[in-house]
């Protein structure tokens, strides 16, 4: 963020409520929370996360409902996307901080975030009814070599 940007009371405001937040949040449930600490109306929270978002902030993921999720620019989290029960799943680490390094010290572009998700299916989904593992390998020994 540039040093002679100021931030509004709001937009400071929203921001500290991000900051607390463990998970991403839509702009409706900020409003929401805003209420108890400072209240203000749902299109000054979109401005304010806009212009967070403008000063490198803020980031924001869109879900698989097409809602738009808030985090603070320091939480650096990536997910597994379930695409049958719309679960996420946070991966462990990040896997391109490398490249993020490489990028900004190339000097040609600012970086302030990067998303990096996977969709597919969860285990539950991938094998609904799924037999108890001790049953899902019977067949091993019945298959010759030559079937194939
Ligand atoms: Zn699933
Ligand atoms: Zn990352």
């Amino acid at each position: 963020m540039h040093p002679d940007r100021r931030l509004t009371r709001n937009q400071d405001a929203v921001l500290a409520v991000l900051q607390e937040q463990r998970s991403p949040l839509s702009a409706q449930a900020l409003y929401r929370l805003m209420r108890d600490r400072q209240p203000m109306g749902l299109a000054t929270v979109y401005r304010a996360l806009d212009v967070l978002k403008l000063n490198g902030l803020v980031q924001h993921r869109v879900s698989l409902e097409g809602e738009s999720l808030y985090s603070s620019i320091h939480q650096d989290l990536h997910y597994l996307t379930c695409l049958h029960c719309g679960q996420s799943f946070v991966l462990d680490h990040c896997p391109v901080e490398r490249l993020e390094d490489q990028i900004q010290t190339s000097g040609s572009f600012k970086v302030y975030y990067h998303t990096l998700e996977f969709f597919g299916l969860c285990e539950p989904c991938a094998h609904p009814a799924a037999p108890t593992p001790s049953t899902v390998h019977v067949d091993d020994e019945s298959t010759a070599d030559g079937e194939v």
